[in-house]
């Protein structure tokens, strides 16, 4: 059993990198890779720890992508040269972030909610703050009964206090990608297909034509016959298969490292066919 997307507090997982290799250990895993959302904060920490608990970890990244008016996410593998452009291209993500939250703080302030910066700063574990963390606060304070219920009325895309940030293209998400050594990965294909069924094929198309490496068809969230159809889309274009839980923090209901929602098995094979891959240069 391996995981390939895991979130980290260094964006909007709960647990450490320390504690997410433990944990990681503890359930049996063979190997990781931590895919924080627009950081590679947590890559040291995690590959340290699973020296320590003898446990393979893949430094790795997931960007959040625009493209033809839909938003995917774009994993990253082997994100190992940190400095130059990739350094300022992930600054200009997390900035984007600093511009956006305290203007989304405003709008939950003129919803009536009492709520400042400084408390949904205090939920994340690093400078990756995000939704999640607003909607952390507005649970603890009583203001929503559940995560999905601060989406649904404050949060999401459309809900009054939703505001959008800047996001990159395809070409300087792969750019971003390549330039830091590593293999590019569609994550989760089911989410674009939820949301744009039209755009899955010529998406991956265009995203191949980039030298993107590969398509998640293992996902917490796939059922089997999403699998089947991702792993033939992918065998069709020469494209690797990953997959991995997008685990974010222990708790029922919630995808747990390894097993997702209960169903989720990633094979041994795709660490093989990633590692493969990065060892012949990307
Ligand atoms: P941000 O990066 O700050 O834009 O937040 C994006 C994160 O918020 C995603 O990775 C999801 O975990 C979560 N999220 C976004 N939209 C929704 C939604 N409609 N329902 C639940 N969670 C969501
Ligand atoms: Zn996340
Ligand atoms: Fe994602
Ligand atoms: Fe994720």
């Amino acid at each position: 059993m391996i995981d390939l997307h895991i979130h980290s507090d260094c964006s909007d997982g709960a647990l450490s990198p320390e504690a997410l290799v433990e944990r990681a250990h503890r359930l049996g895993l063979r190997a990781l890779a931590l895919t924080d959302h627009d950081t590679v904060a947590g890559n040291d920490r995690a590959v340290a720890a699973g020296k320590q608990w003898g446990l393979p970890v893949l430094a790795g990244i997931e960007i959040s992508t625009q493209w033809r008016g839909l938003t995917f996410h774009l994993l990253g593998y082997g994100v190992t040269r940190t400095d130059g452009a990739v350094a300022s291209t992930l600054e200009f993500l997390v900035e984007s972030r600093r511009q956006r939250n305290p203007r989304m703080v405003e709008k939950l302030r003129h919803l009536g909610v009492e709520i400042t910066m400084e408390e949904v700063r205090a939920r994340a574990g690093g400078e990756v703050v995000g939704r999640p963390h607003f909607a952390a606060v507005l649970l603890a304070k009583g203001v929503v009964r559940s995560n999905q219920e601060a989406f649904d009325r404050f949060l999401g895309r459309g809900a009054p206090a939703y505001l959008d940030k800047a996001r990159l293209d395809p070409e300087a998400a792969c750019r971003l990608v390549h330039d830091a050594g590593g293999v590019a990965v569609l994550a989760h294909p089911g989410l674009v297909e939820r949301d744009r069924p039209d755009l899955l094929v010529p998406l991956l198309d265009h995203m191949t034509g980039l030298g993107m490496a590969g398509i998640e068809a293992y996902y917490s969230r796939h059922d089997p016959g999403q699998t089947l159809q991702y792993r033939n889309l992918a065998r069709q274009r020469g494209l690797l298969v990953t997959g991995g839980s997008d685990f974010h923090a222990p708790g029922q209901g919630a995808p747990e490292l390894g097993r997702g929602l209960g169903g989720l098995f990633v094979p041994d094979t795709c660490w093989e066919a990633l590692e493969d891959r990065l060892a012949t240069g990307g």
